[in-house]
């Protein structure tokens, strides 16, 4: 796709762009679906990041958020957005809102999208950086558990590292429904994971990439129960880079 203006985030968009062509050899997808790109250019990254990040928010590179957590690599949200195909019609749950970045995103080309993110501090302030998204619903709880009352979803995409894939998200897919998520070991290396749900017990897994994500945090469980941190814990963001 050409963008006429060389603005930063034009820049930004042709730099996703170059990195789908780089890693087609491992993700088999050469360019990102022309609804995702327009939804990339559509929505402001800047207006996501906090003051102290704004001069970098069209880097195709994480950037910290506060609370230890990080806004996804833009090449990264393009991906997973992709794998993810959310349609107007559709019902979309995302698991680790952060900034509300992937939210908004998911917001302009989903019927509607729900987000859970388990740091008050964080929820608050996406709250307010998606005031204007009147298809998004937030809660602040632990996502591994999903959103029971609001299933069953077209979509859900997690935003941080699971050990393994929770049992209740994949519950909470719709037959022919789609979950994104990394999975692996908690800030070392995760393979990005499509899972298509065929019917009520059948699921098929195709592994797209390696990245490397934040921990999914555990509300109420130790670290060595389920591998991952507890909510107290001040879990150490991680760049989301791919890891090929
Ligand atoms: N999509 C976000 C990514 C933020 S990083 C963005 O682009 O800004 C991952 C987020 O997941 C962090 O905000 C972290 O607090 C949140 N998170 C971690 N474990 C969680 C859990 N169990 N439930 C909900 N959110 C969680």
């Amino acid at each position: 796709m050409l963008f006429a203006m060389p603005t930063k985030q034009n820049e930004m968009l042709a730099t996703i762009e170059a990195e789908y062509r780089e890693t087609a050899y491992l993700t088999r997808r050469s360019e990102p679906h022309p609804r995702v790109l327009q939804a990339l250019a559509d929505v402001p990254r800047r207006d996501f990041v906090p003051p102290n990040v704004k001069h970098l928010a069209y880097a195709n590179s994480p950037l910290p958020i506060g609370s230890g957590q990080t806004i996804s690599q833009p090449y990264i949200v393009a991906l997973m957005t992709d794998l993810l195909n959310p349609q107007p019609e559709q019902r979309i749950l995302e698991i680790g809102t952060g900034c509300g970045y992937q939210t908004a995103i998911l917001a302009k080309l989903a019927g509607k999208v729900f987000s859970i993110e388990i740091l008050d501090t964080l929820a608050e302030r996406a709250a307010l950086n998606l005031a204007n998204y009147h298809n998004v619903e937030l809660r602040c709880d632990d996502g591994y558990i999903g959103w029971p009352q609001a299933a069953p979803f077209d979509g859900i995409i997690v935003t941080a590292a699971a050990s393994h894939v929770p049992e209740p998200l994949r519950q909470q897919l719709k037959i022919g429904g789609r979950l994104v998520i990394p999975v692996g070991l908690p800030n070392l290396h995760q393979e990005l994971l499509l899972i298509e749900r065929l019917d009520a017990t059948e699921f098929k897994t195709e592994s797209i990439l390696g990245v490397v994500f934040v921990p999914l945090i555990r509300k109420h469980k130790s670290r060595e129960e389920n591998n991952t941190y507890d909510c107290d814990t001040d879990a150490t963001g991680r760049g989301k880079e791919p890891n090929p």
